[in-house]
């Protein structure tokens, strides 16, 4: 974001930052570096205040520093490393998971038609690895739909992907209003799901029978 500064004032007090820590994954309070008001105040040429600073993360065994950005009305519209929603890599392909990765990574930056495109781009890659066929998505997925043992809401979730990530593609959206934060965090929620189901179920059942095989039977 942009913050064209018309004038610094001190702060009286430091502002009160709490979020999920992007080094650790934790929620907390995040502490000042040192006593005492730090945070500068920004007002720029509309007469909109902005707080700069930099925190550090509570847990002793994290300590991560971040530097945000705050608006008058306490909301943090900036934090730098962002806050990135968190994905179990386990099982899944590796051409698949950077795929995955790249949409969540763009969603942090708030670069929601990039991450539409990105999620469209795992389903790609998660049919190619299925080998599902077909001359385009909408048919690739329908085949994918054969081969794999998922639920079929996770099959309807992939047809709405596909739309969204079709729709970013294109200059006007013609299936979705907007390619906004809630979307994509309701696509990232659907992507995770529909890759538990199609790489991570299994390994979650074998690492159960492995910890039954451990036991002393009881029969
Ligand atoms: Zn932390």
């Amino acid at each position: 974001m942009k913050v064209t500064i018309h004038r610094l004032e001190p702060t009286v007090k430091d502002r009160n930052i709490s979020l999920k820590c992007p080094h650790c994954g934790h929620y907390g309070t995040f502490q000042s570096l040192v006593h005492g008001p730090h945070d500068i105040l920004t007002v720029d040429n509309f007469s909109d205040k902005y707080y700069l600073g930099i925190r550090r993360c509570p847990r002793n065994e994290c300590n991560g520093h971040l530097f945000f950005i705050m608006n008058n009305f306490s909301d943090l519209i900036f934090t730098s490393p962002s806050d990135t929603i968190p994905f179990d890599q386990e099982n899944i392909p590796s051409n698949i998971a950077e795929a995955f990765r790249e949409a969540i990574i763009c969603h942090s930056n708030n670069c929601f038609i990039a991450s539409a495109i990105m999620i469209r781009k795992t389903l790609e890659e998660i049919c190619e690895e299925r080998e599902a066929e077909g001359k385009n998505l909408f048919v690739r997925l329908k085949d994918l739909g054969t081969k794999i043992l998922i639920p079929k809401e996770l099959i309807d979730a992939m047809d709405e992907l596909r739309l969204l990530g079709n729709d970013a593609t294109h200059i006007e959206a013609q299936t979705f209003n907007e390619i906004g934060k809630n979307e994509i965090e309701i696509s990232i929620e659907f992507t995770k799901e529909i890759l538990k189901a199609v790489y991570q179920y299994e390994s979650l059942l074998s690492k159960l029978r492995n910890l039954k095989a451990t036991r002393p039977s009881t029969n």
